[in-house]
């Protein structure tokens, strides 16, 4: 990970921020490029707010090193990144009510059918023709037209206002190792090739294929798809600390995240820390308070579990209860601190880094969540 860049005159006035490693960002792409096959293309998940990384100055980058394929979740996300002049296909990957079929057109935006019945619903409900891709259900049971309906998923293909340009689907256990689940991934591919091979054979074309997202890629590959949808790796991030995967990988974190000392001031021993008193001092001490609390996204419950965070270089920890905009860190052993210093909660300061796996963990989640929840208030 590069430096903080602490002479931003900008950033020294930040109250919190989240430093965005490009260099990383590219690093990643080009990797993951790499894994895949022949004629398979990388399309960047960049829903969430780019899993909290932001999806306009990400997408913009991601155009630049000559990624011209995206996915969001919602009408708006794709709606934003039009509006901020992103070229090339942007995937709704969600619902969107048939209502807004004319938003889909006029953006240029690509619409996931969540089953036949939403597709037929576009279809009519749209004035003008909208491209589709088909999502089939081959074993998550989240959205998707079951396989076995090959009879209705023909009929799509008559609808005037649908322009078909795609099919896939997701699958739910490619980062896992057991058996079960491997047969069970193995299972949900075949049954994929399987519908797009019958089809094919009944004279349509279901376009671009599409099935695996950061650890289907990483653990299946080699399909004969027209895409692998990246979201967490192209973020420098396994979803855990321990990944299980087919092979090692080496990621570059893309996000740090920094606040600010706010006031110092000394404990005397016996005297209680925050909301909930659950921090007690055994010594005398010296603690900050820091300028990042939950409304920040920062989980309450890393409360009084030891998180370290990076003062001067230097690793040190959360005491006491998180609070909605503060938190309260010793620093007992780093007498430089003073107010207005930087901290570190995520990402490197000098020879010391700190993971966003490591702090999913601790909140028990994973790191997806940590980084889409982050809503940082800058000032
Ligand atoms: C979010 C999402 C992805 C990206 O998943 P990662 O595990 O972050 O790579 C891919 N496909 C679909 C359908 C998704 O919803």
């Amino acid at each position: 990970m590069s430096q903080i860049n602490q002479d931003s005159t900008e950033q020294t006035e930040k109250r919190v921020w989240a430093e965005i490693h490009y260099d990383n960002l590219e690093r990643n792409v080009r990797m993951l490029e790499d894994l895949l096959p022949e004629g398979c293309s990388f399309m960047a998940v960049v829903k969430a707010n780019a899993y909290g990384h932001g999806a306009v100055p990400v997408s913009s980058y991601l155009n630049k090193l000559g990624v011209h394929s995206f996915a969001v979740a919602t009408l708006q996300e794709g709606i934003e990144l039009r509006r901020h002049n992103i070229q090339g296909d942007i995937l709704i990957l969600g619902y969107t009510s048939p209502k807004k079929a004319d938003l889909i057109h006029q953006y240029d935006l690509i619409q996931t059918a969540a089953d036949c019945a939403h597709a037929l619903a576009l279809d009519q409900a749209a004035l003008n023709p909208i491209k589709i891709h088909i999502k089939l259900d081959t074993g998550m049971h989240r959205l998707g037209e079951r396989p076995e309906h090959i009879e209705e998923l023909t009929k799509l293909f008559s609808c005037p206002n649908l322009q078909i340009s795609g099919m896939f689907s997701h699958l739910c256990v490619a980062d896992s190792s057991d058996p079960d689940d491997i047969r069970f991934t193995k299972l949900q591919i075949s049954t994929f090739f399987e519908t797009v091979k019958e089809l094919q054979s009944r004279g349509y074309n279901p376009g671009k294929l599409h099935l695996q997202n950061s650890y289907g890629a990483l653990n299946y590959t080699g399909l004969p798809l027209s895409y692998a949808r990246f979201g967490i790796a192209m973020y420098g991030a396994f979803s855990q600390p321990e990944p299980v995967l087919s092979k090692k990988y080496t990621l570059f974190p893309v996000l740090s995240l920094h606040a600010r000392i706010a006031q110092i001031k000394n404990l005397l021993p016996g005297e209680n820390v925050s909301y909930g008193r659950n921090f007690e001092a055994k010594h005398p001490m010296c603690i900050a308070a820091v300028t990042i609390g939950y409304a920040d996204g920062l989980p309450r419950n890393l409360s009084n579990q030891e998180v370290p965070v990076l003062i001067h270089g230097k690793k040190s920890h959360i005491l006491g209860n998180i609070c909605m905009d503060q938190i309260l860190v010793d620093v007992t052993d780093i007498p430089e601190a003073q107010v207005g210093d930087v901290v570190t909660l995520i990402g490197q300061d000098g020879e010391e880094i700190l993971w966003v796996e490591d702090m999913a963990e601790k909140a028990g989640t994973i790191t997806n969540e940590i980084l889409c929840r982050l809503n940082l208030r800058e000032d």
